[in-house]
């Protein structure tokens, strides 16, 4: 089972892709990693899902990562009565405490800070900014408001107050419950909304205690300014543009998303860009161009993974999404153009051996008959360093941690493999070959590059590069012991 392409997909479940038949078609379309986001559902449902996605893991004997998204100090309106009402520009509606369910007048706005902060004149956001209203008057329990741009509402859509400063805490009592929640379970990413200071993700990182990696949510401000420290402290990124185009001028996103796609590049940590990506396929079977072009253009940018939102969890055409978004990447990764690009944004970053390394494997791959990279990683740094490369044959990232494989499945090129223990770098050859030919990289009069860090059991000492003919005999004709 592999993958024609290098950018990877991320679908998220919901109840349009709850069933074992459909999740399966969404692997099979393309979907690498599965996204559960806990703002949504119950846990025995995320519990069903996850179920589920270990099933087909097991089915297909591919590593399949599965992202539990946390909900974080994100502002949400509570459920309808019957699910969703529309609002038109002019209309009248209220924000209230009342946990009675909404109807097409009401409805229920959990968070007495809000209401504390709010002056008439202000405007709120709703759903990602698509449904916009101004404060006619409010008291310390509701705000009065007048619809100004319309669009339908319903159950647990986000809010956003841009002109209000609110006082957030990283992580709510919700998050830690749903993080202990997700980590027994057994997820492989954590992904941390409306994150704002490095401190944010170290906190984060001490609860998960080393059971997930962690990826931070940028879509706030105060997180763009502070990328840096963000980045070093997670494992990985989101560029979140829903919220992010809501606290920040739309047109600014764009710069914004650029920019962290490259420095997460060099740092060597996946960069997922998400949301709005083919928003027009939770009704339409046929994306627009315009997000034809955004999802080409994340991909042309070096992006690791591009994301399904509403598209694959509450869509009428969740498997057609995922075609799409395939369909893209290997149209975008045919042309000579994205190499040309790729490539002029790799930077030369030789401060260890194993940079060395990572980089003389891909020179060789390019300038010899290569036909992959075998990357033996223990961490996962050794794979994700040679991934920065970008290099033109495919990534084979063995790993004998199962967890390792899983999280890889996020990263730019990698064909996840899990490998037996290994103690000797002969053996590494051997299984490195064999995966080669196992999964139709190479025949047997191909060579590759295996490389891997002796001894096998230190993470972070990639030191050993080999040139392999996948012919098995070779192996033991050229090197007896
Ligand atoms: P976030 O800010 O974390 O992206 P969101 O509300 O935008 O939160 P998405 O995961 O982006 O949520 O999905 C978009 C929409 O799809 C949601 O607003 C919701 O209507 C629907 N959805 C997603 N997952 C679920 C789920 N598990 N159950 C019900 N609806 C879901
Ligand atoms: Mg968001
Ligand atoms: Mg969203």
């Amino acid at each position: 089972m592999r993958r024609h392409r290098n950018v990877k997909i991320v679908a998220t479940l919901g109840p349009a892709s709850s069933t074992k038949e459909m999740i399966r078609q969404l692997f099979d379309a393309g979907a690498d990693v599965f996204r559960l986001n806990m703002s949504h559902g119950s846990h025995d449902d995320h519990r069903a899902r996850h179920a589920i996605i270990r099933e087909i893991e097991a089915e297909t004997g591919r590593p399949i990562a599965i992202l539990a998204d946390l909900q974080g100090p994100k502002l949400r309106v509570g459920p309808f009565a019957d699910g969703a009402h529309d609002l038109t520009a002019g209309d009248k509606f209220r924000f209230d405490l009342d946990d009675a369910k909404g109807d097409a007048n009401r409805v229920q706005l959990p968070h007495p800070e809000i209401f504390a902060a709010l002056e008439a004149g202000s405007e709120l956001l709703v759903n990602d900014g698509k449904i916009r209203l101004t404060v006619d008057s409010c008291g310390k329990d509701f705000a009065d408001c007048t619809v100004t741009v319309g669009g339908t509402i319903s159950d647990r859509k986000g809010v956003n107050v841009p002109d209000v400063v609110l006082p957030l805490a990283a992580l709510s009592d919700k998050d830690r419950g749903d993080l202990e929640f997700a980590c027994e379970m057994g997820v492989d990413w954590l992904a941390l909304s409306f994150v704002q200071r490095a401190a944010d993700v170290e906190e984060a990182k001490a609860l998960a205690k080393g059971r997930a990696a962690v990826l931070s949510k940028i879509e706030k401000p105060a997180a763009v300014r502070a990328f840096d420290e963000i980045l070093h402290a997670s494992d990985g990124i989101m560029v979140a543009r829903g919220d992010l185009g809501v606290e920040l001028p739309v047109h600014s996103v764009p710069p914004i998303q650029k920019r962290l796609v490259r420095q997460c590049r060099a740092a060597a940590k996946p960069v997922i860009v998400a949301t709005q990506m083919l928003e027009s396929m939770i009704e339409s079977p046929m994306p627009t161009r315009a997000e034809v072009s955004d999802v080409a253009n994340a991909i042309y940018e070096g992006a690791d993974a591009v994301m399904l939102s509403a598209e694959s969890a509450a869509g009428d055409y969740p498997v057609e999404a995922v075609t799409t978004m395939d369909s893209v990447a290997r149209s975008v990764e045919a042309d000579a153009n994205y190499r040309a690009i790729i490539e002029a944004s790799r930077k030369a970053k030789l401060h260890s051996v194993a940079d060395a390394i990572v980089t003389a494997a891909r020179e060789i791959a390019e300038t010899t008959d290569i036909a992959a990279i075998c990357a033996f990683t223990q961490s996962g740094t050794t794979a994700s360093l040679v991934a920065r490369e970008r290099p033109r044959v495919p990534i084979l990232a063995l790993s004998s941690e199962v967890g390792v494989a899983r999280r890889l499945s996020l990263t730019w090129g990698t064909h996840c493999i899990i490998s037996p223990r290994l103690t000797r770098f002969k053996e590494a050859v051997v299984n490195g070959t064999r995966a080669a030919r196992d999964f139709g990289f190479a025949d047997e009069t191909r060579q590759v590059v295996v490389m891997a860090g002796v001894p096998f059991n230190v993470p972070g000492t990639t030191n050993i590069l080999r040139i392999a003919p996948c012919d098995e005999r070779l192996i033991y004709a050229s090197d007896p012991e």
